[in-house]
């Protein structure tokens, strides 16, 4: 059960550790990093290992540049040691579970103990407080049910910084409709969910719907896009950068100047192609977690690439800033009843299914306008291919709301993946026309 005493602390200390003098944050940071690799030598088996291989003492990681010697984590080999890389003083079954699907279409699961998990709640607050939200806004989040019941009965009684839920799997019209009638203050969600929602209400005129901003957050969208929304609800949109691994890592604040990074609970560096740090321009992001003790994640590669920047931000914030590619977009999906779909809302719909975690690697390509193909690398294991279909197109239905004449789902097991031409993978994908699109992305 969330500490919120514990949770309030937290969010208090970051609200004031944004405003630190660079070398005290940094020495914050240095210290916390030294903590949490002693911790992770000491009790994480991977780790211990992976330290005992490469002829390392934990006191060789004193700061974040010494943190260059130790090897990339990789998906994979999270995949391979999931029960290696949790803390032996945490027992698996009492952690809260996290999974996605990453860049790759390659289910991952993850660990956190609940003081991350309050943590990463107070990030994401510090983000959106820094935005001008207040305690008691209506805060309205379109988000996976996953998420649902974040809030506890305390939280609700005494209307403290209580997100409101939206299931992203509403469709579009039924989203505004609900969200026009909670009125919110605070319009929070997804980048392409606030995005399509920006585009129903202009289309229906739904001018009623009036935050005071809004935020979106992890994926990303264009310029163009974010003007589209700023000018249909004419609020600022914020863009925050998160991933489920570590939740939010940077942020925009209402200068917009860059990205804040959350260098008090990350380290974040940039990386070339052979793993090295890059001390300026663009690189992989590779962060490391400060706080998760349940299960530590020591130089892990998203799979995206951020730009590095020396610019200040006259908010007087001394989290340094950090730029963005738009590494990560992708096209909407268009179907024949003439809703839009986000990317999205597909792989958040896989990852609730019940024989995800059997799943290798998945793949889903529209074919036709109402003809998908659903392509799973399964791993070895006894659950028959003929259920897991049967189930997995009656699941994506129902959780999709689609009738049989909207769209068909074609269910192929493949041994293998092979990655486009481009060397990308997109784990969701449209081959129709780009002419479809036309007016929509
Ligand atoms: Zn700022």
């Amino acid at each position: 059960m969330t500490n919120y005493f514990r949770a309030f602390y937290y969010l208090h200390s970051m609200m004031q550790r944004a405003y630190w003098k660079s070398d005290r944050l940094m020495k914050f940071q240095n210290k916390q990093l030294r903590n949490v690799v002693r911790y992770a030598y000491d009790n994480v088996p991977f780790y211990h290992r992976k330290f005992r291989e490469l002829g390392l003492k934990p006191a060789d990681i004193a700061n974040s540049e010494d943190l260059a010697r130790f090897p990339i984590t990789t998906k994979k080999e999270i995949r391979e040691n999931l029960h290696d890389m949790i803390s032996r003083e945490f027992k698996i079954q009492e952690l809260k579970g996290i999974s996605t699907s990453g860049s790759t279409g390659q289910p991952l699961f993850l660990k956190i103990c609940e003081a991350e998990d309050e943590l990463r709640k107070a990030k994401h607050l510090r983000a959106n407080i820094s935005c001008g939200q207040k305690i008691r806004d209506r805060w309205i989040v379109i988000t996976s049910p996953h998420h649902f019941g974040v809030s506890t009965k305390l939280q609700r009684v005494i209307g403290v910084y209580v997100p409101t839920p939206v299931s992203v799997f509403y469709d579009v019209s039924t989203q505004a409709l609900t969200i026009e009638k909670m009125n919110p203050d605070i319009l929070d969600g997804y980048s392409s969910s606030i995005l399509l929602l920006a585009k129903e209400v202009e289309r229906e005129g739904l001018r009623t719907i009036k935050p005071r901003f809004t935020i979106g957050g992890a994926e990303l969208i264009d310029d163009s896009s974010r003007r589209l929304v700023e000018k249909v609800f004419s609020v600022p949109f914020y863009d925050q950068y998160s991933c489920i691994e570590f939740n939010t890592i940077s942020w925009q604040c209402p200068e917009k100047v860059g990205y804040h990074t959350d260098i008090d609970s990350l380290v974040v560096q940039f990386v070339d192609n052979d793993g090295e740090v890059v001390n300026e321009g663009s690189g992989e992001v590779v962060c490391t977690s400060l706080f998760n003790h349940a299960m530590p994640l020591i130089r892990y590669a998203i799979g995206d690439i951020g730009v590095q920047s020396n610019d200040e931000c006259p908010c007087g914030r001394t989290l340094p800033l950090m730029k963005m590619i738009e590494g990560r977009k992708d096209s909407l999906l268009i179907l024949s009843d003439g809703r839009i779909l986000s990317p999205r809302t597909f792989t958040i719909a896989m990852s609730m299914f019940k024989y995800y975690a059997q799943f290798d690697q998945f793949r889903i390509v529209q074919k036709k306008i109402d003809s998908f193909q659903v392509r799973i690398k399964m791993k070895k294991n006894n659950v028959d291919e003929g259920v897991v279909e049967r189930e997995l197109i009656a699941y994506l239905r129902n959780v999709l709301c689609l009738s049989t004449d909207v769209a068909s789902f074609d269910i192929e097991f493949v041994d293998d993946f092979s990655l486009d031409r481009s060397g990308k993978f997109k784990i969701v994908e449209s081959s129709l026309p780009q002419s479809f699109f036309r007016g929509f992305s």
